[in-house]
């Protein structure tokens, strides 16, 4: 499944390793900015945007069976509060660290692994093609896992009010009296009511206020 797309190394997330060679412990450090790639990030929730630059610092080391690529990865990174839904905006540093074999590394006298864990391993396996290996994967996953799933704007963004959709950390007296003194009304009677006939009351009650609260306005 490896060899099926050629790489080109006019693609910028494609890296040379001639130069570093196949001596094992040869060293080469590279960095290089990109233009983000179409959807670097999670989907729908925060990522660095297409064609925003990317710093790139990798360091290669040619080992016996390949190239060990470490790396980190440095953009900015645009998504929404998942609270307030402000836009936001975060200053992405994303490490990663990946084998990239040869082709032939299995045929060159060291020990095969046993055939079941070969076939698992060949799956997630990543090669070098020709002297080149193609880091976008790596990137991709780095980027995810550096990301967070749920952003916020700040630890203690109070979000929106639950009843008019203010933000609060504009307004942090927001509230709205009639409403909460009723609620409040209401909790305490279902409170006092606990040991009673609860399912029946406290199931009817805060629906027929709220048809009061609707003929009101
Ligand atoms: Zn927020
Ligand atoms: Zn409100």
């Amino acid at each position: 499944m490896a060899l099926n797309a050629r790489l080109d190394h006019r693609n910028p997330l494609v890296f040379d390793t001639h130069e570093l060679g196949r001596r094992p412990g040869a060293l080469q450090r590279l960095s290089r900015e990109i233009d983000a790639p179409k959807d670097l990030g999670i989907q729908g929730v925060i990522g660095v945007p297409e064609g925003a630059p990317v710093e790139l610092g990798l360091r290669l080391e040619s080992v016996m069976e390949g190239v060990l690529v470490t790396g980190t990865a440095r953009a900015l990174a645009k998504g929404e509060c998942v609270r307030c839904l402000e836009p936001l905006e975060l200053e992405l540093v994303a490490d990663f660290q990946e084998m990239f074999s040869y082709p032939d590394a299995d045929d060159r006298g060291r020990p095969k692994a046993e055939p079941a864990d070969d076939a698992e391993e060949d799956e997630d396996r990543l090669f070098i093609e020709d002297g080149l290996f193609d880091l976008e994967p790596v990137l991709r996953d780095a980027v995810v896992l550096a990301l967070p799933m749920q952003p916020v704007c700040r630890d203690d963004c109070p979000g929106l009010c639950s009843q008019c959709g203010a933000r609060l950390a504009d307004d942090p007296d927001h509230h709205h009296d009639a409403v909460d003194i009723r609620w409040a009304a209401l909790q305490g009677l279902a409170g006092s009511l606990e040991d009673g006939e609860k399912d029946e009351m406290s199931g009817e009650a805060p629906r027929s206020a709220r048809a009061n609260e609707k003929q009101e306005k």
